[in-house]
Order: C-alpha cells, then sequence, then structure tokens
C-alpha cells in the first residue's frame, strides 16, 4: 500500500478517536448535572415531607388549645347547671353542655386524624432520609466515576495527540494538507470504500476507480464528497465483484 495512504488511514483512526473522547468529554457536565437533578430531587423530597410532618404537629398544637378551651367552657357550664333557678334556665345549660360535648367529640376526632396523619409522615420522613442516604453515597461513587472518566479522557487525548504529531510529520507536505483540507470542510477525511460504494456519502463509484483503488497504490478521492478513500486489506484481497 502507498504508505502515505497508510499513514492518512492511521491518522483518520486517531483524529477519530480523539472526536470521540472530546465528545465524551463535552457530554461529562450534562451527566454530572444530572446526578446533582437527582440527589436535588431526593433532597425536595425529603424537605416536603419534614414541612408536611411540622405542619402535622403544628395543626395538633392548635386541636389541643381548642380542645383545652372547649373543655374549660364544659367545665363551666357544668358548674353553672347546679346555680340555675329555673326549669327554662336549666333547659339552656343542657342544651350549651350539650353543644359543648359535641364539639369535644368533634375536635377529639380531628386529633384522632391527625394523629393518624402524623405516623404515616414519620414513615414518610424516615422512607426520604433513608433513600436520600442511599443516593448521597451513589452519587459520591458516581462522581468519582465521571472524575476518573475526565482524567482517563484527558491523558487519552494527550496521547492521541502525541501519535498525531508523529504519524503527520512522517507524512507528506502535500498529503498532509490534503488530510487537513478535507477534514476542515468534512469532518471526517479518510474512509473506507466496500462493495463499490464510498461507505460516507453512498455514491456508487465506477468499476474501473474501484479496481484501482484496491490496488491502493495511489491516494484517491471520492468524485462525489472528496474524501480520501481506501479499500480494507481484506476486503482488496477478496475476488473483485462480478
Ligand atoms: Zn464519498
Amino acid at each position: 500500500m502507498n504508505p502515505d495512504l497508510e499513514r492518512l488511514i492511521t491518522l483518520q483512526r486517531i483524529e477519530s478517536e480523539i472526536d470521540e473522547a472530546r465528545r465524551a468529554l463535552d457530554a461529562l457536565p450534562a451527566r454530572h448535572a444530572a446526578l446533582e437533578a437527582s440527589l436535588g430531587d431526593q433532597t425536595a423530597t425529603l424537605e416536603s415531607a419534614r414541612q408536611r410532618s411540622s405542619d402535622n404537629v403544628a395543626a395538633r398544637r392548635e386541636l389541643d388549645k381548642e380542645l383545652a378551651a372547649v373543655q374549660t367552657r364544659l367545665r363551666r357550664y357544668k358548674d353553672q347547671l347546679m346555680e340555675v333557678k329555673t326549669n327554662k334556665e336549666y333547659l339552656a345549660m343542657q342544651h350549651e353542655i350539650a353543644t359543648a360535648e359535641q364539639e369535644v367529640a368533634r375536635i377529639e376526632d380531628r386529633l384522632l386524624e391527625r394523629l393518624l396523619e402524623a405516623d404515616a409522615l414519620a414513615g414518610e420522613v424516615k422512607a426520604a432520609e433513608a433513600s436520600l442516604s442511599v443516593a448521597r453515597t451513589e452519587t459520591a461513587a458516581q462522581r468519582s466515576a465521571l472524575d476518573a472518566e475526565r482524567q482517563r479522557l484527558d491523558s487519552l487525548i494527550g496521547e492521541a495527540g502525541a501519535r498525531r504529531r508523529s504519524v503527520a510529520d512522517s507524512l507528506s507536505a502535500e498529503a498532509l494538507a490534503l488530510f487537513d483540507h478535507i477534514r476542515s470542510r468534512r469532518g471526517i477525511a479518510v474512509v473506507e470504500a466496500r462493495d463499490g460504494h464510498c461507505s460516507v456519502c453512498h455514491v456508487r463509484l465506477r468499476p474501473q476507480f474501484y479496481n484501482e483503488l484496491r490496488g491502493g497504490d495511489t491516494i484517491f478521492q471520492c468524485e462525489s464528497c472528496g474524501r480520501v478513500l481506501f479499500v480494507a486489506p481484506q476486503a482488496a484481497a477478496a475476488p473483485p465483484a462480478p
């Protein structure tokens, strides 16, 4: 194979590695953000459960106060009942007492509801605390995994950059200029030709042109997209397509 063509193929392979590593690197901040957002959701769930729990405590305190007030009133009515002089006053007082007793029962029902709710909320708080604690541990591990990934990608890019320079230095000036020109316009400069087609723009190559490509002696460009074409050694060794 033409040595420059071989180096161009290697150069493209290295550049593709670098591109892929850069894309992975660029995706890291979003992956970090997704981790933090998920942890934020768990924190918000816990805060909401705690808020509802403290609202419940406040509501029960309020009901306790109401209950005490009604019970005080009820005791006063009962004391007054001993001092009434007329039957009419007696009946009126009994009516007040019955009303107050109903109110006590109503407040006690509401208190019981709130107590049941308090149990459920305590369970919710406990569950949210447990899952937040698990999430914190997992997030910390995932954060370090992402940091390790960043280091790996950084060093891969550095190491591939060194390989790229060494291959570029061994290329002829014309071949390197051609590579840089196509790469700046097309992203990928060197692509495989397969089954008589350019594997990127898919144009069908003339049979004579494809056969020359299989020889690998010359640097040919796709007549449609302009990229440098090559036929992989295995495909080149196979008998020509009928
Ligand atoms: Zn093409």
